[in-house]
């Protein structure tokens, strides 16, 4: 085989990995105008079902990146859940409550080949593209830049980037080539088969789990495509053949009478809880799988994945060393907490023989927050219902002069903004003034009483909230050098 002269190049930003994590990382560069690079080394997108679960705080995520109305296009909201016991009694899921702050208040289930689609879409609509069949070799880093070796078939290139992104899942090179270690534990005892298959017989409005005294099996219906996700735990090593999937399903649900037929994809999920000890080296950060694996239990790993981005995609494009700092300081701890969630569903789920299925505020991950961060100020007292560094409720029934419209379609793309419940001031970012009858283009009138119930100011109340949906800073008492030092 004949080896083509290497080249070199240069990006600001390489993001390894374009899952769904890597994918929510380059619609945030690509909205805010910063070149990089995406590689990918699969030939082209991958199949599979996988994470199927889109969480609340994910769904406002997509929401502020302009992909909502797709997903939900290709999704189902509050999927009833049906749980079926040896004896024919069944029993359902959670129910969801509707609040005025929450725009999303249930998980939606769509197939995760579906959510990177759509960030697919959503990138080429920005300018980007992914880089398919390139995969990352290895990397050395210096203090101004990072060197890395890309293979594309037989061909590898060499790029200088300012900052390396590891998207790149548990397994991948990234954080090994890194040194950050990946601290936690495998068990070989517990594993799980999922495939992607057409069933016939089978209902699609709801969620089936069967359980017997063997463990579950579970047939979902994936939205926008014909087919079950088919999920079992095993004990040893599995056969992934239609026959083994077809006797499991026959001997723990006690339905003989459906088919299924041969799946599209499968794979086998084993037990592996760990967390990187670091987010960081030098220009090199790990963002979703690559710095966080745990149980699908709970539903949270994509999630978690998707919000690290949302996270570090407006702090790359800033380029400040204190600010890149707080990526780890913020999102370390909520994959931690995260493992902790994970693995007490698992064990739920082996104790109940059946995936437990929540709609708690942990779950959603609308309780998710940087209280105590270096980006959290505020002058409230430790009692307050909203506190710097809480997620930014939403609030519907707000009047502009062009119409009626929710706060998040005011805070849509990605930017500060600035609720200024005082006297005008001038900010050097995207500001709304509450007012009682809108005359201006930067005036808003909370008619119905949401924001004030949500935001709980005073009459000179100043709110900053972060590109990312988070409450950045509270002045109550209206203090606006407070805010300019804040955003310098
Ligand atoms: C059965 C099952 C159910 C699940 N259910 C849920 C759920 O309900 N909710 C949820 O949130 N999560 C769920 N998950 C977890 C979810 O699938 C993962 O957390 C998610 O895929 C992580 O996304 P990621 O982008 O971080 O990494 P990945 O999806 O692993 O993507 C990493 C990408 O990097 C690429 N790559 C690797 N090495 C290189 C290299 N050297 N160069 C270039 N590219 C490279 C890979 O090809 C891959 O495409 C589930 C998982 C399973 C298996």
């Amino acid at each position: 085989m004949s080896h083509a002269h290497p080249s070199t190049s240069e990006s600001p930003v390489l993001i390894v990995g374009a899952g769904p994590t890597g994918l929510t990382l380059a619609c945030e560069l690509a909205r805010r105008g910063v070149a990089f690079r995406l590689v990918e080394a699969s030939p082209g997108p991958r199949p599979g079902s996988r994470g199927k679960g889109l969480q609340p705080r994910s769904l406002e995520v997509f929401d502020d990146l302009g992909v909502i109305d797709r997903i939900l296009a290709n999704g189902r909201s509050a999927m009833p859940i049906r749980l079926i016991d040896p004896d024919g009694r069944t029993s359902g899921g959670p129910t969801y409550e509707e609040r005025p702050d929450v725009p999303y208040p249930a998980t939606v289930i769509t197939p995760q080949w579906r959510v990177e689609e759509t960030l697919g879409l959503r990138l080429a609509e920005l300018g980007g593209a992914v880089e398919f069949g390139t995969a990352l070799e290895s990397f050395t880093q210096s203090s101004d830049a990072v060197t890395a070796l890309l293979r594309t078939g037989d061909q590898t290139e060499t790029v200088r980037a300012q900052w390396l992104v590891g998207c790149d899942g548990g397994r991948g090179v990234v954080r090994k080539q890194a040194g950050i270690a990946f601290e936690g534990e495998t068990d070989e005892r517990i594993r799980m088969i999922v495939a992607d298959l057409a069933v016939d017989g089978l209902d699609r409005d709801a969620w089936h789990m069967w359980r017997c005294a063997e463990g579950f099996v579970s047939l979902c219906p994936l939205p926008s495509t014909e087919l079950f996700q088919y999920q079992a735990p095993i004990g040893g090593e599995p056969d992934l053949d239609l026959s083994t999937l077809q006797t499991i399903f026959a001997r723990r649900s006690g339905r003989t009478d459906l088919r299924l037929h041969t799946p599209k994809w499968t794979s086998v999920w084993r037990s592996n809880t760990r967390l990187a000890d670091r987010y960081r080296e030098g220009r090199v950060f790990l963002a979703g799988d690559a710095a966080h694996v745990h149980s699908p239990a709970g539903g949270q790993g994509m999630n978690t994945g998707i919000q690290d981005a949302h996270n570090l995609g407006w702090k790359l494009a800033a380029g400040s060393p204190a600010l890149l700092d707080t990526y780890e300081s913020e999102r370390r701890p909520i994959a931690a907490g995260v493992l902790q969630l994970s693995t007490a569903r698992l064990a739920e789920a082996a104790k109940q023989k059946s995936i437990p299925i929540r709609s708690d505020r942990a779950t959603t991950q609308l309780s998710v927050n940087y209280r105590g961060s270096v980006l959290a100020r505020d002058d409230r007292g430790e009692s307050a219902q909203l506190r710097a560094g809480d997620r930014a409720p939403d609030a519907p029934g707000l009047t502009t002069t062009t119409g009626t419209c929710r706060l998040f379609d005011l805070t849509r793309g990605g930017q500060f903004t600035l609720l200024n419940f005082g006297p005008r001031v001038e900010a050097p970012v995207r500001t709304f003034h509450v007012v009682a009858r809108p005359a201006a283009d930067d005036e808003i009138a909370d008619s119905a009483g949401h924001l004030a119930r949500a935001y709980s100011p005073t009459g000179r109340s100043l709110i900053l909230l972060r590109p990312d949906g988070y409450v950045g800073l509270i002045s109550d008492a209206g203090d606006f050098p407070a805010v300019q030092e804040y955003l310098l």
